[in-house]
């Protein structure tokens, strides 16, 4: 497989991240090809987590901001850029960093008592405290879980399993 290739699978345009479309967006090419740039899955949104101006391509940008998928944008989609033949919705996960408390010893399961997919499982360790683990399975990417996080450490991300969907 090419850099190129993989990069964007991975995510990323060039040295870019991608950024993030709304939930049932077509691949990259297709949404930008598809999109009108109306704007009315942005206006349509009721958590506030997409953005972009008419004339722009929408993002999701996450924290505060979350999905709770009501489908309101894909609904209000009239050129078929979002699509319900998009099955998951998106491909992006919870990612956790090394500033969670529980890397200093601190114990937190803030996260997991957010997450209503029950998502972040916290397996014991044996000598030390229980660090939070995704079930990327289980994940939906809704980033509920990011602004309750008391240190900020936990951000959205493009799943490596688009690797094997592509
Ligand atoms: S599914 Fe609902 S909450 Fe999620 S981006 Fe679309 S309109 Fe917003
Ligand atoms: S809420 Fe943040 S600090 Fe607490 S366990 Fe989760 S990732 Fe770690
Ligand atoms: S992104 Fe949503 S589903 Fe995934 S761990 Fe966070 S709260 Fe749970």
């Amino acid at each position: 497989m090419d850099i190129a290739r993989r990069s964007f699978l991975r995510g990323r345009i060039g040295d870019q991240p991608a950024p993030f479309r709304p939930p049932w967006a077509k691949s990259e090419a297709e949404f930008a090809e598809l999109c009108s740039r109306c704007g009315d899955c942005v206006t349509s949104c009721p958590t506030g987590l997409l953005t972009g101006a008419r004339g722009r391509l929408p993002q999701a940008v996450f924290a505060p901001a979350y999905c709770d998928f009501c489908a309101c944008c894909v609904d209000a989609c009239q050129t078929d850029a979002l699509s319900r033949t998009v099955f998951p919705p998106w491909q992006l996960r919870a990612v956790f960093s090394s500033t969670c408390l529980t890397h200093v010893d601190v114990i937190c399961r803030t996260c997991g008592e957010a997450c209503d997919a029950a998502a972040i499982l916290f397996p014991p360790q044996v000598g030390g405290i229980a660090r939070p683990r995704l079930d990327e399975e289980a994940c939906t990417g809704c980033g509920e879980c990011l602004p309750v996080c008391p240190t900020g450490a936990i951000r959205i991300g493009h799943s490596v399993a688009l690797e094997s969907h592509p």
